[in-house]
């Protein structure tokens, strides 16, 4: 159903315009202060959609204080990930339907789809009907679903990147902004939703019914995400890794927020040897 989606021109215009952070690349000054702010963005956005979308609002892996909740939200929303509710509830989809013709995003209808055609098209009907039934629990939330509302989704980022431009320069905000939010796009899920998924790509631990793949290159940049086949075995538990060679950032930020006590009641998984 999501394959029957019609071109959301929001969205094409969203990637368009990070694209054209690129562009840029070669006309900016290079200097460590400004590669520096990039990464803590690429971290925060980064952290915002594979712990704070992902493993604490799709899959409950863990519990987490406020403060930090609204500081990744935040991050979420500077960074473009939208509305977290549509993100939980296409995910949630996903896990219930991997590789099947209905998935939101298998490479089982070609890789160009799976790496950024499902980010491109989009049926508000569609959405609305999945966030009802894969998502309830999350509309619940009063500052979740004040989040679902393209105003809410887009406004954070606009006014972060005024504000940016104006304190510390234009090119403070396309390459430490949007740059780094079109590479944590990439990193974070659009190659997850696609290598992660194609059978000559990395190797599975588990053999499932889906098409899962573990990307040990690739769990580096995405933060432990592409540990996808273990995530397809356990997906309800935080930590992704099975063995000291599999990193899992995630995992490993989500404990250090737990000696300070700002997450807790962390669901981690024993792998079979
Ligand atoms: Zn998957
Ligand atoms: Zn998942």
């Amino acid at each position: 159903m999501f394959r029957n989606s019609k071109l959301n021109y929001l969205s094409v215009f969203t990637i368009g315009y990070l694209l054209l952070s690129l562009l840029s690349l070669p006309f900016i000054e290079h200097t460590l202060l400004l590669w520096l702010f990039a990464l803590f963005h690429f971290c925060w956005f980064g952290l915002a959609s594979s712990m704070y979308y992902h493993r604490y609002l799709t899959h409950r892996t863990f519990k987490l204080n406020i403060f930090v909740e609204y500081f990744f939200l935040l991050g979420g929303l500077i960074g473009l990930g939208g509305d977290p509710v549509k993100w939980a509830a296409i995910h949630r989809f996903h896990h219930q339907n991997s590789d099947h013709d209905n998935d939101s995003h298998s490479p089982k209808h070609g890789f160009l789809w799976a790496y950024y055609g499902w980010v491109l098209h989009h049926d508000n009907a569609l959405i609305a009907k999945l966030k009802k039934s894969h998502a309830k629990d999350l509309l619940k939330i009063p500052h979740l679903k004040i989040c679902s509302n393209v105003a809410v989704e887009s406004i954070p980022h606009a006014i972060y990147i005024v504000v940016v431009a104006y304190f510390l320069g234009i090119e403070f905000a396309i390459v430490g902004v949007i740059f780094s939010c079109l590479m944590s796009y990439n990193f974070h899920w659009m190659l997850i939703a696609s290598l992660c998924h194609i059978p000559f790509f990395g190797y599975r631990r588990f053999d499932l019914p889906d098409q899962s793949r573990n990307v040990k290159w690739l769990s580096f940049l995405s933060f432990g995400e592409a540990m996808h086949n273990n995530h397809h075995r356990y997906p309800n538990h935080i930590n992704l890794s099975s063995s000291l060679l599999e990193f899992d950032f995630v995992n490993r930020f989500v404990g250090f927020l737990e000696i300070f006590g700002l997450a807790s009641d962390v669901k981690r998984v024993k792998y079979e040897k």
